[in-house]
C-alpha cells in the first residue's frame, strides 16, 4: 500500500452540503454577527449572554443536521486504510460533529466542539448539548464560570503536538473545504510540502495557500472526494484531478 498513513485536514466547506453555513457565507449565523463579537475572548468578556446565545443557536440548529457524502467517504477511507493496517488522522477546524455522526474515529477538533463548555475556574470539559449562560454552572467545582468549548481568534489551538507528529510521519496530506486564511491550520500544507509529501486539496475554488499543493480537485467536495477515496482505494493511486466525473 502506497499511501499507509494519511493526515486529513477538514474546514467548514466539508460541513457546506450538510446545510452548515461556512465561515463568509451570506446567510447564517456568522454573516449577522461581528467576529470580534462572537470569536474573540474580548467579545466574551464584553457581552457573554449574546456569545452563549450565539453558539446556542450554532448548537441547536446542528441537531437537525446531517453528514453528506464527502464525510461518509473519509470514514470508507479511515475504514479501509486501517483494516490493511495504515491510519487515516482526521483533523478538523469544524466545531460541529458531523464526522463523528459519520462514524469516524479520534476525529481531533483543534478549534474545540459546539457539543462542549469549559469551565473558566477549573478548565474542566463536559458534553453539552442544551443552552447555555452565564448561570451555567460546572459539575466539577460548582462555579458558574462556563464558556463554549471554542477557540478563539487569539487562542492556541487544542492538540498542536499530537497534530505536528502527525504531519511529519504521514505520507499523504488531504485539506479540504478549507480557505486557506486561517492559522496555524493554513500552515500545515508548508509543513508537508517542506517534507516532500504530495498535498492535495479539495475546494470550490483555489484557497489561498493553493500553489503549495500538488493537485487541486475543485468541486463540491461531496462530489469529489467520494470519486477520490474510490479511486484511491481501487488503484492505490492518486487520480488525475482532470479526470474527476
Ligand atoms: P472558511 O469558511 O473560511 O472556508 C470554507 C472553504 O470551503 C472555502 O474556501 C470554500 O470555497 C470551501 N467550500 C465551500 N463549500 C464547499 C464544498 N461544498 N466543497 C468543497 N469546498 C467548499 O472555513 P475554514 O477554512 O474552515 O475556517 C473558518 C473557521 O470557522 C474555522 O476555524 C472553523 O472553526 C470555523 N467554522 C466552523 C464551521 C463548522 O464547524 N462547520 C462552520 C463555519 C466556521
Amino acid at each position: 500500500m502506497k499511501y499507509r498513513r494519511i493526515a486529513v485536514l477538514t474546514g467548514a466547506g466539508i460541513s457546506a452540503e450538510s446545510g452548515v453555513p461556512v465561515f463568509r457565507s451570506e446567510d447564517g449565523l456568522w454573516e449577522k454577527h461581528r467576529i470580534e463579537d462572537v470569536a474573540t475572548y474580548e467579545g466574551f468578556e464584553r457581552n457573554p449572554t449574546l456569545v452563549h446565545d450565539f453558539y446556542n443557536g450554532m448548537r441547536q440548529s446542528l441537531k437537525n443536521k446531517q453528514p453528506n457524502a464527502a464525510h461518509l467517504a473519509l470514514t470508507k477511507l479511515q475504514d479501509v486504510i486501517a483494516d490493511k493496517g495504515g491510519l487515516v488522522s482526521i483533523i478538523t477546524q469544524n466545531i460541529d460533529d458531523l464526522h463523528e455522526r459519520a462514524q469516524s474515529h479520534d476525529v481531533i477538533h483543534m478549534h474545540g466542539e459546539l457539543n462542549s463548555l469549559l469551565c473558566e475556574y477549573c478548565g474542566t470539559r463536559f458534553p453539552f448539548f442544551d443552552n447555555s449562560s452565564t448561570t451555567s454552572e460546572c459539575p466539577h467545582c460548582h462555579h458558574q464560570s462556563m464558556r463554549p468549548d471554542i477557540v478563539w481568534f487569539g487562542e492556541i489551538p487544542y492538540h498542536m503536538e499530537q497534530i505536528e507528529q502527525i504531519l511529519l510521519k504521514c505520507d499523504l496530506f488531504i485539506a479540504i473545504g478549507t480557505s486557506g486564511v486561517v492559522y496555524p491550520a493554513a500552515g500545515f500544507v508548508s509543513i508537508c510540502a517542506a517534507h516532500k509529501k504530495p498535498c492535495l486539496e479539495f475546494n470550490l475554488e483555489p484557497s489561498a495557500t493553493n500553489s503549495r499543493f500538488t493537485y487541486s480537485y475543485l468541486g463540491k467536495a461531496g462530489t469529489t472526494l467520494p470519486a477520490f477515496v474510490d479511486y484511491l482505494l481501487a488503484h492505490d493511486a492518486l487520480m488525475v484531478p482532470s479526470t474527476l466525473p
